[in-house]
């Protein structure tokens, strides 16, 4: 259970994501959290480091689709502004990361999910067999429900690293971006 829980990559931000590298490995398309991954939670504030990255993914070649439970308007007014569609569904349950491959096209083994929690985010698409890559939450504004969740999260990422089956990659001042130790 455990290794399910488990991404296969930690980085501090989206932005510290290495698209070469992820190309390298035969990714070609990509499943964004909305919030607290890309932008503060309720803000629609996209930030400019963040619209390069989407570019430079496009640029590559990735294909990228956003997965959100978050109401359908703010979902689509997000979408509107960066060009990349969007689906809506229920994380972690399969439905909602069939929908998001369904829209990209790819399979899950060639596709690459972002997301800033662990119990919706990593666990479906390690589930849906996806390749998973955490983020530290951009803001500490959250639902009310989240913040209680995030308690068994900081538990579950202790024990991950105290098992030497995760660590936080690409913070400055490292040797760069190494993938995390899995399963
Ligand atoms: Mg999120």
């Amino acid at each position: 259970m455990l290794s399910m829980l488990c991404p296969d990559l930690y980085v501090p931000s989206i932005c510290q994501v290495d698209l070469s590298r992820l190309v390298a490995r035969g990714i070609n398309g990509m499943v964004l959290d909305i919030d607290n991954t890309f932008v503060d939670w309720g803000s629609s504030d996209i930030p400019a480091p963040v619209l390069a990255f989407f570019d430079e993914a496009k640029a590559r070649g990735l294909r990228l689709c956003m997965l959100s439970n978050n109401f359908r308007g703010r979902v689509e007014a997000i979408s509107g502004i960066l060009g990349i569609p969007a689906a809506r569904g229920l994380k972690p349950m399969r439905p909602a990361f069939r929908a998001a491959l369904a829209l990209l096209g790819t399979s899950p083994r060639e596709t690459a999910v972002i997301g800033d929690q662990i119990f919706t985010d990593v666990l479906g698409g390690n589930l849906a067999g996806m390749y998973t890559i955490l983020v530290i939450p951009t803001s500490r504004r959250e639902f009310v429900t989240t913040r209680i969740v995030r308690k068994l999260e900081r538990a579950v990422l202790g024990c991950l690293m105290r098992r030497g089956m995760l660590a936080l990659q690409g913070r400055a001042g490292t040797a760069g971006q190494g993938e995390a130790c899995r399963r």
